[in-house]
């Protein structure tokens, strides 16, 4: 299974695996010295918001299960909660109308407040095997699968049947009452993108718990190649998908070029270490530029768009929210990072217009925790890619022994 590699367009987008396994070592690298960086390792989040779909009692007790947060005094003074809770934020209604085709109601994603919960060094508490498992992360997961129902396109699914084949390899208890079936023609393709980004970005954390994962009788850490296969190679949908996520970022980012060109990176007081920042992202925008080709133009067009724009934003942020009830802290901090990340990359893509993503003319359009957990989102996929180049190797070896 390993072996296979895929090739040629990658579905929905206009680009091809080809183009970005050419720019992975080079993106990796960039990615991986940038998300090091002051400004970008330190991610506020509240790890204390109950979950709000159902009593969750399934708290994880490893020892890898916990984080280790960061004392206040170690980030730079401006992002301290003293001094965020001096910016005014909106109240109440939150429709604030900034310029250009963009409300702040048009977020995918319930942000945390910016002033409660605490920070992290993202470098210190990396996403890997921790052993939450069972009951509490299969309802999770179900849970985020469920939110592709989209009302409106059940009238096309109507005289189908069948069910999405990667949602059929779910237990039977998994998958319930859905009828989505992810080859079918007639299935409308913004549920297709739901289903694709939701399992890649699953199949992405399954890379990483699968390439660090501890070997239960010895306790020593390393890849595991059959866990590999047994979750993600098997299923050569579920590794395109990662691909497919890959390119949604890298186009965000390549859209928000003007923008992310003029944010403020200044976190260490040093002008050389904030140059360092500046000059890694702009080696990792100009990648995003060339391969970042993913066609937004193809979605939510027709006389329902708008409701099925509504919708799929809805169901987004109902995503963000049900990682209030992931089991085990450093799951829950991976699981906002990359839900936020990818929710960010959703909005720059389908809310905002050139005027709304002009610098000059919405300085605040991004949180900071958006710009952050972007990028390291991108990053957390692009080492997914690499791992499977670590998972391929060791194929090729075993395939030699045997
Ligand atoms: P699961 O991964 O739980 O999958 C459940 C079912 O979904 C599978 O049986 C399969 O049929 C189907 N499925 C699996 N992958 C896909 C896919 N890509 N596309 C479509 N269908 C699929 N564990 C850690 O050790 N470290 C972590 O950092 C971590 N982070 C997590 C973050 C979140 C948000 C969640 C919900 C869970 C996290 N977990 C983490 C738990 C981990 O994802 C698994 O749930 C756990 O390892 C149990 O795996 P499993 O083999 O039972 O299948």
């Amino acid at each position: 299974a390993c072996k296979q590699f895929p090739t040629g367009p990658i579905e929905t987008t206009q680009c091809d695996f080809e183009t970005i396994e050419s720019v992975t070592d080079e993106l990796y690298n960039d990615l991986h010295t940038l998300v090091e960086t002051p400004f970008f390792k330190y991610f506020r989040l509240d790890l204390y918001r109950e979950c709000p779909f159902w009593q969750e009692n399934g708290f994880c007790m490893n020892r890898e299960c916990g984080i280790t947060t960061v004392d206040e005094s170690e980030i730079p003074d401006r992002w301290r909660a003293a001094a965020l809770s001096k910016i005014e934020m909106p109240k109440g209604d939150q429709r604030t109308v900034l310029p250009g085709c963009y409300y702040r109601d048009s977020d995918y994603c319930f942000l945390d407040d910016l002033t409660e919960g605490d920070y992290v060094d993202l470098t210190l508490n990396p996403e890997r095997f921790t052993g939450y498992a069972g009951d509490s992360a299969r309802r999770v997961w179900k849970a985020i699968y469920e939110e592709n129902c989209f009302g409106l396109s059940e009238l096309n699914l109507l005289s189908s049947n069948s069910r999405n084949p990667g949602l059929a390899s779910l237990p039977e208890s998994m998958t319930g009452a859905l009828t989505v079936d992810g080859e079918d023609a007639k299935e409308c393709l913004e549920r297709r993108v739901y289903y694709k980004i939701v399992s890649g970005l699953h199949a992405s954390i399954s890379t990483h718990i699968c390439h660090d994962t501890m070997n239960q009788t010895t306790g020593a850490w390393g890849p595991d190649l059959q866990c590999f296969i047994s979750r993600v190679a098997a299923y050569p949908e579920r590794l395109e998908y990662i691909y497919f996520d890959t390119v949604l970022l890298l186009r965000a980012v390549a859209r928000l070029e003007p923008y992310l060109s003029a944010y403020d990176y200044c976190a260490t007081g040093s002008h050389e270490d904030d140059a360092e920042t500046i000059a890694r992202l702009a080696k990792v925008i100009d990648v995003a530029r060339t391969v970042g080709r993913f066609d937004e133009s193809v979605l939510f067009r027709g006389e329902n768009a708008n409701v099925l724009k509504a919708e799929f934003k809805e169901h987004f942020r109902n995503v963000t929210r049900i990682m209030d009830c992931v089991g085990c802290d450093k799951c829950r901090l991976w699981g906002k990072v990359q839900t936020t990340g990818i929710a960010t990359a959703l909005k720059v893509l389908f809310e905002l217009d050139e005027k709304a993503l002009d610098p000059k003319s919405n300085s605040n359009l991004l949180q900071r925790s958006e710009v952050v957990a972007l990028i390291n989102t991108l990053h957390r996929l692009v080492e997914s890619l690499h791992m499977v180049q670590d998972f391929r190797r060791m194929w090729a070896e075993k395939g030699i022994e045997d």
